[in-house]
């Protein structure tokens, strides 16, 4: 935050590493971990014992000379502002004699701390208003020593995180004698609306606020346009404060006139606001922040990432009471029906028109059953996986990521899914599906960057049609596939050839006689070796460790040719009966050889004049973009959902990891950006169809970087070509205004 110049106190860090340095030096690092060996730590008394010898061997630990003095010297400094370090060095000398140390807060930061998925708040030692050297390596080592609370050794037992690779490290931080002090939630807490920032403030220290000992003023701020959209004004009667003569905290009762006014005003308030905005934008996740005034100025003294799960199911939980369940929003509809608990997919047909499928992940065998299903849940995956894609195109409500719903919800239980939240409730819950702008009536906008949709399953296509697309930037063979029954690879081993070559062929045409003359780019199959087990001669596939990385797309393709020469037939014959606007689409590419090869299989069809376009889903496909135009091909188009997973080195349906899977990333855009350049010098037309081209901040963004087109959900289109509108006409604007300066 302070390399950000957000307005920090002045703080100095002892690091990880010290805390290691120091254990290491007074030799009682082994000492720890065999005290914290092989015992039970629901036996609480041995517990208890454990975990106090742990503090005493750190609290009777001597601090290195070295790190001493480092520590003195920069708690020395600290009481020298910036504008003072600005006169000479005399008068510096004069000032730091005259001057007494200042009070600090020595807070803790456990390495394992406040992540997202799990926070360990409040785990570790917080020391307020510190002061004097003797006193302040004292709280240091008191900081150090709170990693081994009976309560910190128990909570990382249980969530598994091994005590070895959990470090600490202190802020010493100049305390805030605060007049005002609170929390600033970059997400409303209570209803997830990340269009709101929610301000709580009180008079005095913030710990009557944090710890819910008064009922604090509340300021609903819009984070679009920073107005203030609501105020909650409490009055207060007594406020926490330093008392300077005992060193003490102390209650004080708050004057008359006093308690009904308004803790903050009201350009604070936007300016937290502002803060808050910056704060999250760096962090890239929602914020739970700590703010502190003192003489009028503003202080941020803590963030960490909003859990959102724990706060909203708290306060959900205390307004409703009937929060069941939470997990990733995935498909934004509502569906109140019966749980039907599927294991695997012989039990399917248990799942009747209207029920809530809830299972542990689907698969393409799931979907005869998930368009009977009026919601889905599942444990696992995220929002790009198969449940979720395929939801949002059924447009039923979805909800992935639980973790445990195949657990905690019962056979026939009644419940409402929130697609759009991510919530699930006990019985049948009113709710009101959110108005989307797409959702409005639309004249229709011609925009420069083509807007099409993603469309798989053949029933989506009048649906897909009615969104007005200019073309189809996706039409996935998988789903095809999984209503012939049979693995691809088994009809190419049985001689099956021609069936398999049908079987595409007319899951094909009618979309594509739908759309035409607009453009179908139809993707070659794209089967990880763990999704199709369950079609026919699907468990002959091999075993992989890692089905993400595996044998799938185009690898796959080229070496069962047999696969690939059957699909691309199927799409020649279509060309010839007239649908030339059928394109091929190379899936998980990561060289120019395999587009050559590619390119050898059309020639033997006689095929050459279909238009070719890979798939840019892996970094390597990213840096030989110029080889791989240079072997001729008409288009490239984003898989961002594989992009994202494979540059960032996130398993994108790993749930735990889905605040890091982030296709807004730098890193992701960079590679975005670097091949929409080079195709654009090859006349190489650029698109994207993974799932953040629904997203309309990607979509913006991509309109900046010059892409050719953009592939949305059938539900987002209309909402992305207002977005395109208004993102071109704004480009446009600033050209000409610039031009006439
Ligand atoms: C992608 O990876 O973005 C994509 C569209 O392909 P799939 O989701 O089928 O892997
Ligand atoms: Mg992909």
């Amino acid at each position: 935050m302070y390399s950000i110049d957000l307005p920090v106190p002045p703080a100095f860090v002892i690091t990880t590493q010290a805390y290691k340095n120091f254990l290491i030096s007074n030799n009682i690092m082994e000492k720890i971990y065999d005290e914290l060996k092989d015992f039970d730590v629901e036996n609480n008394e041995e517990l208890q014992r454990r975990a106090e010898n742990c503090r005493n061997l750190i609290l009777s630990g001597e601090i290195g000379e070295d790190l001493k003095n480092e520590i003195i010297e920069a708690y020395d400094a600290m009481n020298i502002n910036e504008d003072i370090l600005n006169v000479s060095k005399s008068a510096l000398d004069l000032i730091k004699a005259g001057r007494s140390l200042p009070y600090v807060a020595v807070r803790s930061s456990a390495t394992a701390e406040d992540l997202p998925t799990a926070s360990f708040a409040g785990q570790q030692a917080t020391i307020l208003n510190v002061k004097g050297n003797r006193n302040l390596l004292n709280a240091v080592r008191e900081c150090w020593a709170s990693l081994f609370t009976a309560r910190a050794v128990y909570y990382r037992v249980q969530n598994k995180f091994p005590h070895e690779k959990v470090f600490i490290a202190v802020i010493i931080q100049k305390q805030i004698q605060s007049t005002t002090a609170g929390v600033i939630f970059t997400v409303n807490p209570s209803t997830n609306d990340e269009s709101e920032i929610v301000i709580e403030a009180g008079f005095g220290l913030g710990e009557l606020v944090v710890t819910g000992q008064i009922t604090p003023d509340m300021y609903i701020v819009n984070r679009e346009g920073l107005t203030i959209k609501s105020k909650t004004v409490n009055e207060q009667d007594v406020k926490l404060i330093l008392d300077p003569n005992t060193n003490q905290n102390i209650r004080k009762p708050i004057e008359e006139e006093d308690k009904k006014k308004q803790k903050l005003q009201d350009y604070d308030i936007i300016k937290l606001a502002e803060l808050a905005n910056k704060i999250e934008e760096h962090y890239k996740f929602p914020q739970d922040i700590e703010f502190a005034t003192e003489n009028s100025k503003l202080y941020i003294v803590q963030t960490r990432a909003v859990t959102t799960l724990g706060k909203v199911e708290e306060i959900k939980e205390k307004e409703e009471g009937k929060i069941i369940l939470k997990g990733l929003a995935a498909s934004p509809h509502i569906g109140t029906g019966k749980v039907k608990l599927v294991e695997d997919v012989n039990n399917l047909d248990k799942v009747e028109k209207g029920d809530v499928l809830v299972t542990k992940m689907t698969n393409p065998d799931y979907v005869v059953a998930m368009r009977r299903a009026i919601a889905i849940i599942t444990d696992e995956g995220g929002i790009s996986s198969h449940a979720a894609i395929v939801s949002r195109e059924l447009g039923v409500a979805c909800v992935v990521g639980t973790h445990n719903a195949t657990q905690l919800l019962k056979e026939n239980q009644l419940v409402t899914v929130d697609g759009s939240k991510g919530f699930v409730y006990e019985g049948a819950e009113e709710i009101k599906e959110e108005l989307k702008e797409h959702y409005e009536p639309q004249t229709e906008i011609e925009t420069i960057t083509k807007v099409k949709v993603n469309c798989d399953l053949p029933e989506a296509v009048e649906n897909a049609l009615k969104q007005n697309p200019d073309g189809v930037g996706l039409l996935r063979l998988e789903f095809i596939i999984a209503e012939g029954k049979t693995h691809p690879a088994k009809y190419i081993k049985d001689g099956r050839d021609e069936e398999y070559k049908d079987l595409i062929k007319e899951g094909i045409r009618n979309l594509a006689k739908r759309f035409f003359p607009r453009p179908v780019w139809v993707r070659t199959s794209d089967i990880r070796t763990d999704e199709y087990r369950d079609l026919e001669g699907g468990e002959e596939e091999p075993k992989e460790s890692n089905p993400m990385l595996g044998l799938h797309g185009i690898r796959r393709g080229l070496k069962d040719k047999g696969i690939l020469r059957a699909e691309m037939k199927a799409i020649k014959e279509l060309y010839n009966e007239g649908l030339t606007n059928i394109s091929v689409m190379l899936p998980f590419v990561i060289s120019p050889e395999e587009v050559k090869e590619t390119k050898k299989i059309l020639q033997e069809l006689n095929a050459e004049n279909i238009p070719l376009g890979v798939m840019i889903e892996t970094p390597a496909s990213v840096w030989v973009i110029e080889d791989i135009c240079k072997e001729g091909i008409s288009f490239v188009s984003f898989g961002t959902n594989d992009l994202t997973q494979t540059v960032l080195a996130v398993d994108r349906n790993n749930e735990n990891l889905q605040y890091l899977y982030n296709e807004l990333n730098p890193a992701v855009l960079r590679c975005i950006n670097y091949v929409i350049k080079v195709c654009k010098k090859y006349n190489v037309e650029t698109s994207i169809c993974g799932q953040a081209g629904s997203n309309p901040e990607m979509a913006e963004i991509l309109v900046k970087f010059g892409i050719d087109s953009i592939s949305a959900n059938i539900d987002a289109v209309r909402n992305i070509r207002n977005i395109v509108n208004k993102a071109e006409k704004r480009l446009m604007l600033e050209a000409a205004r610039m031009h006439s300066e």
